[in-house]
């Protein structure tokens, strides 16, 4: 396809071209029609003698949506390889130095960062919330249940609150459910379910007072270490000052 027609027609090619890149990319695929080049003999020299061999050099043209996968892989491999580099070599440097190393280098890419996730570093939280307001920053899932974990541990040694150590598997499973069964943007939801845990582990899973999230999702559940409100007020309120204080980490 000539270069001129398809930029001419580039508003209504781009969304085509990006989809049969898209599905070659993430069903493996790569058609074998496009792996076929259509080789033309050129003069070396203008006169020469075009029955002798020699004074032919042979130019191969290969598809246009071929190239342009081809292009794709290599931007995608060249940028993920590159910021996987730069966090080896910038270990030594802060976080929030190599955050914006990070961003800097995706911008001279011409790649705006819309979703940028970390771990629960403050000095990163505050400079995006000032300096990229174009991003949405979420914290990693996987430093927010370690942090959880290890508050929960720490309470656990306290005298008469070792049941929490029974819970901390299931307060870890219950976090990840509720990020990954709630769509973006609906974060009061999240907040709901992650507080349902507080009456959860009091075996009380239904008229929770957050209207969004009223009741357990869970079926019949077999016995388990329940935490009564009242009688067992210290590790009732360790529970629930960690789970509310893991969720919202204070210092950021
Ligand atoms: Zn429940």
């Amino acid at each position: 396809m000539p270069t001129s027609l398809v930029c001419n027609s580039l508003d209504i090619l781009f969304p085509v071209i990006t989809r049969i890149v898209n599905i070659s990319l993430s069903t493996s695929y790569f058609p074998s029609d496009w792996k076929k080049a259509i080789l033309k003999p050129l003069l070396k020299k203008v006169g020469a003698d075009s029955a002798e061999y020699t004074n032919l050099r042979l130019v191969s043209n290969l598809q246009f949506i071929s190239k342009v996968n081809e292009r794709a892989v290599f931007d995608q491999l060249y940028v993920h390889m590159t910021i996987s580099l730069m966090k080896q070599v910038m270990k030594q440097q802060t976080d929030l130095e190599g955050s914006k190393r990070i961003f800097d280098f995706l911008s001279q890419m011409a790649l705006p960062v819309a979703v940028f996730i970390s771990d629960r570093h403050r000095s990163i939280v505050k400079w995006i919330r000032e300096c990229r307001k174009d991003t949405s920053h979420y914290y990693d899932i996987w430093h927010v249940a370690k942090s959880i974990t290890k508050k929960l541990l720490k309470a656990s040694k306290e005298k008469g609150c070792e049941v929490i150590r029974y819970w901390i598997p299931g307060i870890k499973k219950h976090l990840y459910w509720c990020a990954t069964s709630t769509k973006a943007g609906f974060e009061a939801l999240i907040l709901a379910k992650w507080m349902s845990f507080l009456r959860h582990v009091a075996n009380k899973h239904s008229d929770h007072p957050n209207a969004l999230y009223k009741e357990c999702n869970h079926g019949q559940l077999a016995r388990r270490k329940w935490i009564k409100i009242g009688t067992n007020l210290t590790r009732y309120e360790f529970f629930s000052y960690y789970i509310y204080s893991g969720l919202y980490d204070k210092k950021s």
